[in-house]
């Protein structure tokens, strides 16, 4: 059975959105001078879908959030063709092929992205061949159900975020993640908004439940090791991307501080750039994101070589690439979940393309031993808050 065609399309959300607000969540323009809405950078209200279909007609699903419009040029012109033609069983084979022939410019960003939304689409479609679910064909379930994390809590008024927590606590979930919405240009004042965040977060989940922290690179190297020991009496079990990707030094340091286990990877790529965070011990929690770092190929090797290092891995969004790898990694103990909202950030936009994202009820969720593939299909449901570029 050969691929016979590979379809891309980029999807930009045109309906309601949640207005910004300030101090919302740090990014790593905030070291920038910028004219207007800072957010701006951190926003996107725009995905790709990958479908790769067989000569029989059955057709896999991948999907990409990283600058839509661009990797879709990347799938059109440059890696569509080298995989038309090819058995989608040999996804290991075609994963080096598009490796190989975009070495020089795309083992990284764009190039790997477009790679992981094809692979991904791959897997769903090898699935779908056989009639089984790809956590079946990466080796089956090691857990009754997946626990889950809450993951919003987007900096805001006190009360607010205790609200949101506490609404969040009635719905079962056992762990939080939120985010900081002040970093270096805010200075001691920030600081302390930031602490009085945390610890009003933590009055209402308790000692019992775990909470995570959020910078998504908005700090930097100096202001992190200021901070770690103003964090460690609140117990977090992670803090998340304190620094920008490429500062491998800078989060192996963090790490090596010991006061609080550090976490990133969702901006690393390919089996080669997890590698360098695991050896150099820059994390203590990988979360790479399989729609960027390769796809359920590459991520199935990074979970060999974590596992190996006694690093848990707990990929980054929410999304059924992720899930099912979690269901199948005993070494992955736990999954991101973004609860179904209003659009906002843009990661909820996945729930408005797809069919089939299983809800959390009581802190888990379930993925179906019968459904083959990933067990998404794209929806028809919000078409009208869509403009589709084909
Ligand atoms: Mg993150």
């Amino acid at each position: 059975m050969k691929i016979k065609s590979v379809r891309t399309r980029v999807w930009n959300w045109t309906g309601p959105t949640v207005p910004p607000q300030g101090n919302f969540c740090t990014n790593a323009s905030d070291a920038l001078w910028m004219k207007g809405d800072a957010m701006s950078s951190f926003r996107f209200h725009q995905w790709l879908t990958c479908e790769v279909e067989t000569e029989d007609g059955t057709v896999g699903i991948g999907n990409a959030a990283l600058a839509p419009s661009v990797v879709k040029a990347a799938i059109d012109d440059w890696y569509a063709p080298l995989v038309i033609g090819e058995d989608p069983f040999d996804y290991a084979y075609i994963w080096e092929k598009m490796y190989r022939r975009s070495h020089a410019w795309g083992r990284k960003g764009i190039g790997m992205t477009a790679i992981s939304a094809i692979d991904i689409a791959i897997w769903d479609l090898m699935g779908k061949l056989v009639g089984k679910p790809v956590f079946k064909l990466l080796g089956g379930r090691t857990k009754e159900k997946i626990p889950v994390y809450y993951s919003k809590l987007y900096a805001g008024s006190i009360e607010s975020m205790q609200a949101e927590a506490e609404g969040a606590m009635k719905a079962g979930y056992k762990a939080f993640k939120s985010r900081f919405g002040f970093g270096p240009k805010d200075g001691m004042p920030g600081m302390r908004e930031n602490l009085k965040r945390v610890e009003a977060v933590r009055e209402v989940i308790g000692y019992d439940n775990d909470l995570m922290l959020e910078c998504y690179m908005g700090w930097n190297l100096d202001y992190a090791r200021r901070m770690l020991p103003k964090l460690e009496k609140y117990e977090p079990r992670w803090l998340e991307e304190p620094v920008i990707a490429d500062d491998v030094a800078g989060y192996a340091e963090l790490n090596g501080m010991n006061i609080v286990p550090i976490s990133g990877g969702e901006h690393e790529f390919s089996v080669i750039g997890c590698a360098e965070l695991i050896n150099r011990k820059a994390v203590s929690v990988l979360q790479y994101d399989t729609n960027r770092v390769g796809g359920i190929t590459a991520a199935q090797k990074i979970n060999a070589i974590a596992e190996a290092a006694q690093i848990p891995v707990i990929p980054h969004a929410g999304q059924m690439h992720n899930y099912h790898l979690t269901m199948a990694n005993t070494n992955c103990p736990i999954s991101e979940y973004f609860p179904v909202f209003d659009v906002e950030v843009g990661n909820e936009l996945f729930y408005y393309i797809f069919d089939g994202d299983p809800e959390a009820v009581d802190g888990f969720l379930q993925l179906d031993d019968d459904l083959p593939g990933l067990g998404i299909t794209i929806s028809d449901k919000h078409l009208k808050h869509f403009e589709i570029t084909e």
